[in-house]
């Protein structure tokens, strides 16, 4: 939630906004067109409220609600679903033709609750100022559904669930190892989950891993299913060898936040490249980024990694609407990096990133 500063006689009403913090991609005639957004949008339709909390999610210091947070928090009536579609829709009129297909990274999204109360008027509680002119009804804002907030924030214990050693992972990292027994977690709902995961081994010594989804996936619309398909769909200049028929195609999708517009070409490289070193299920002894873009935002980029690859694009992209991408099984795969001065270089698979792209996280 937002701060406040209204006086403390007044009974304060919590509104809710859906915060976007994010990536949105567009194929277009053009290509594939990007967009870094952070922004919010009203969780309940109503006049009485602004439309959004404009820059000071940004801006001000937020604030964990908590059941003894006072005051009335308004039900949410908006699904994100919803309020997304908005955001797509205003991002990609300003476009120019058809937009074949979208997809939405969200790299952090959130409820944000923002205060209010009303004397006689509609007060804006962040700033204590008026923001309508007094108002001929007051109890239509009781009619909106809310109360105290029942919620709780859940913390986890990081002991590994196998072993109970300690769980090693960076203040913004997704999964969390344990060095003891050699495994990695994930939080999902209200427990820590052990997943599937592997490196590729390197013989330099100034390396730093970077984490990607593997995806398998279920791709129907488009035969994609083996590595001579992806030769073929990609126009690779590779005369197709028969075993390539039989190697299972992978999408490769980032498990670390980039500037939108090295995130289609990584993705897009990875996947072309289709490592198939062998696989350490162990994990790597050096720096490791930590992951921090989740499997469900790898899952959405999918499409817009299909469309970054495909040749010829031009005939390819109306066909895009007709294919349906269902991952199937996924494993995290640290990828080692050669450190140099600006950035981190993978040789085997040309791969370069420079170590300005890849963003930080910011508050909640
Ligand atoms: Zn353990």
């Amino acid at each position: 939630m937002l701060p406040h500063k209204a006086p403390s006689s007044e009974e304060l009403i919590y509104f809710p906004y859906w915060r976007f913090k994010g990536l949105l991609f567009a194929c277009v005639p053009q290509g594939i067109m990007n967009k870094f957004m952070d922004s919010s949008h009203q969780a309940v339709a109503s006049n009485f409220f602004p439309a959004s909390v404009g820059l000071r999610s940004q801006a001000l210091k937020l604030q964990f609600v908590t059941p003894e947070t006072p005051g009335r928090f308004l039900e949410p009536t908006l699904s994100l679903k919803k309020v997304l579609e908005i955001f797509d829709s205003r991002y990609t009129v300003t476009l120019d033709g058809p937009v074949y297909t979208h997809a939405n990274i969200g790299e952090t999204v959130s409820m944000l609750y923002s205060p209010f109360y009303v004397n006689k008027k509609m007060y804006d509680a962040v700033l204590n100022q008026p923001i309508s002119a007094p108002l001929e009804d007051e109890s239509i804002i009781d009619t909106l559904k809310g109360g105290a907030p029942h919620w709780k924030i859940q913390f986890l214990p990081t002991l590994c669930p196998d072993c109970g050693w300690d769980l090693d992972g960076e203040r913004d990292s997704l999964v969390l190892f344990c060095k003891n027994c050699n495994s990695v977690w994930m939080p999902l709902k209200s427990k820590m989950k052990k997943i599937n995961f592997a490196h590729i081994s390197s013989l330099s010594d100034n390396i730093i891993y970077l984490p990607f989804w593997r995806i398998k996936a279920n791709i129907t619309g488009f035969q994609l299913d083996s590595y001579a398909d992806l030769v073929k769909a990609a126009n690779l200049p590779f005369a197709v060898q028969p075993q390539w028929h039989e190697d299972i195609f992978r999408f490769w999708a980032l498990a670390f936040k980039v500037r939108p517009r090295v995130f289609v070409r990584l993705a897009n490289n990875m996947t072309l490249a289709q490592p198939r070193d062998k696989m350490v299920n162990t994990i790597p002894k050096g720096r490791l980024h930590p992951v921090t873009l989740p499997l469900s935002e790898a899952a959405e980029s999918l499409i817009i990694n299909l469309a970054g690859f495909v040749k010829p694009a031009k005939a390819f992209y109306p066909q895009l609407d007709d294919i349906k991408i269902e991952p199937q099984s996924f494993l995290l795969v640290y990828v080692p990096f050669e450190v140099h001065h600006h950035e981190f270089i993978q040789p085997d698979y040309n791969l370069t990133v420079n170590k300005n792209m890849l963003t930080l996280s910011g508050n909640l």
